[in-house]
């Protein structure tokens, strides 16, 4: 992306660029493929948001997922997006939306074939009022339409709102497989994705108020693919970065900090001794779970000492500093909740 002069402004002009990057290696994987990666970086998203945690690589990873499918199903996720929503909320055909007080229908009768006129005749002017939206003017019109998905997440957490979106994938796998067997058409999963679609660009104008995805989305891709660093990527199947499994390497990094302060605190050798034979053990067994545990009481053994110590000793101080330094190496790992 860095090299490009003009960067990617628009839904279609990022979706283009996502189609160039990984259309190839995308073409020998399917639709099966894209929707585990997609599913699991909505899993991510829901676990990170209640920690407050930064999500912006989670958030940007699920748009491109949908992107994939989309791009691999000659679907255009804008478009679809705006025939779902073309400015009014397409079950009580209101701005915003007023579906929590009609049960999801108009204030008063419409018959069926005027709400979708009336849809069509939306989405035409939606078109031609903005027929390039960015990403931002998406989360923007999203949230202006539904400003309930705010309050509620305000007042009662993200729940709701990944549970709602959890509904939406099901419904994409749904229509895919029956899109596959052939009773339903492509419209069927285009109206299923854009439904995912919104729903993710309501939790990002929530969580990232006033931040740009447009220009997080660049960021992102500033060195093409950011696991092959190549334009387009080379990634093998499955050669994702992993982030909630232990990465044996960072766990190692941290066993070493701690090994340092065998000669700093030469007192609590008998201590220090048993945490470095658990974070050993911890390594060769590889498994999360034991590492998890194993650094969790080491942190919090280390950080008892730090408490412990005395100021008028000399070698406080940087025993405190090592132990700092420890904890800020934990406090780095993906993996580690
Ligand atoms: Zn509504
Ligand atoms: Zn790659």
């Amino acid at each position: 992306m860095k090299d490009l002069k003009h960067k990617p402004e628009t839904v279609v002009e990022i979706q283009e660029y996502l189609s160039h990057l990984y259309g190839e290696v995308n073409k020998n994987r399917d639709v099966e493929y894209l929707f585990s990666y997609l599913f699991r970086n909505v899993s991510y998203l829901s676990r990170s948001i209640p920690r407050e945690l930064n999500c912006v690589q989670n958030f940007i990873k699920t748009f491109s997922w949908l992107f994939a499918i989309a791009n691999k199903l000659e679907i255009n996720l804008q478009d679809s997006y705006l025939k779902k929503y073309p400015d009014v909320c397409p079950y009580c055909i209101a701005k915003p939306c007023v579906c929590s007080k009609t049960n999801k229908k108009p204030v008063s009768y419409v018959m069926e074939w005027k709400i979708q006129e009336e849809l069509g005749f939306k989405y035409n002017i939606a078109k031609s009022a903005n027929p390039n939206p960015s990403m931002d003017s998406l989360v923007e019109s999203t949230n202006d339409l539904y400003p309930a998905n705010t309050h509620i997440w305000k007042a009662s957490g993200p729940t709701f709102h990944f549970f709602r979106l959890l509904e939406e994938l099901g419904e994409v796998h749904e229509a895919y497989t029956s899109f596959c067997k052939g009773t339903k058409n492509r419209a069927e999963i285009e109206n299923e994705l854009a439904d995912c679609f919104a729903w993710t660009l309501s939790a990002w104008g929530i969580y990232y108020l006033g931040e740009s995805l447009q220009d997080s989305f660049i960021t992102y891709y500033y060195n093409s693919c950011p696991v092959c660093n190549s334009d387009p990527c080379s990634c093998e199947p499955y050669s994702d970065r992993g982030e909630m499994l232990v990465k044996i390497d960072e766990l190692r990094l941290y066993r070493e900090k701690v090994a340092e302060l065998i000669k700093a605190a030469p007192d609590h050798n008998d201590l220090l001794q048993s945490i470095l034979k658990d974070l050993e053990f911890a390594e060769k067994q590889g498994s999360t779970t034991v590492a998890v545990s194993a650094v969790k009481q080491s942190d919090s053994a280390l950080e008892k000492l730090s408490g412990e110590l005395n100021h008028a000793d000399s070698s406080a101080k940087s025993i405190k500093s090592i132990i700092g330094s420890a904890n800020a190496i934990v406090q780095s790992f993906n993996w580690f909740s």
